[in-house]
């Protein structure tokens, strides 16, 4: 599995940013060329960075950024919202102030994470081996809204997003892989209505800038 950094994302060009999408879909990279088609694996988790503003200085009080409403607007207009909609996690990092930068005894150790990652990583291979996957990402559709079908109530936050149109059908199941992601890290057999909620959240914040 391959992690690319895209840094300062909307600095690519459109085009570049878009060809991700089926990739990103399908797990593959499809080349049309008069000679033939060819297919290469291209399975990655994207990672992807951005200012809140072109100079970079729109955050905190923000009294120092130069940018015009209509700047911001052309740079978040980059990334466009079929991409977007392949995102499932998009947090609004705040500046470090020198008191958090001078107190990291608060934070839990990358060892005590990654025990708790991998004990998740072995709930999803128990539970999906049946049907021939390992992770809940790399389930299909029909695992997710078949096999492991949610009650109602559970799924009630995503469906009503779904019903406001705030939710594409993709972006509704992407929501549900997720919160079956939150209950491995947290030891549940399944997702409550509150995992559902927090993987709404985790997608939802920060997509309208
Ligand atoms: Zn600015």
């Amino acid at each position: 599995m391959y992690f690319p950094f895209l840094a300062e994302a909307p600095e690519y060009q459109r085009g570049v940013l878009e060809a991700l999408r089926e990739p990103l879909e399908s797990g593959e990279l499809i080349l049309h060329r008069s000679a033939g088609t060819a297919s290469y694996p291209a399975r990655f988790q994207l990672v992807m960075a951005l200012n809140p503003c072109p100079c970079g200085l729109a955050s905190g009080k923000g009294i120092d950024c130069v940018c015009t409403a209509e700047q911001r607007r052309r740079y978040f207009n980059r990334l466009s919202q079929p991409l977007l909609d392949r995102v499932d996690l998009q947090l609004a990092v705040s500046r470090v102030s020198l008191a958090d930068y001078a107190d990291a005894s608060t934070a839990e150790s990358s060892k005590t994470v990654a025990a708790r990652v991998a004990a998740a990583r072995a709930a999803q291979r128990e539970r999906l081996a049946k049907w021939g996957a390992s992770t809940n990402a790399g389930m299909s559709s029909a695992v997710l809204n078949d096999g492991l079908k949610l009650a109602r109530a559970v799924t009630a936050p995503v469906d009503r997003a779904m019903q406001h149109e705030t939710l594409t059908m993709r972006g509704h199941d992407r929501v549900l892989r997720v919160a079956w992601t939150l209950a491995d890290l947290g030891g549940r057999t399944s997702p409550s209505s509150d995992d559902v909620e927090v993987a709404l959240t985790l997608r939802l914040q920060e997509s309208s800038p």
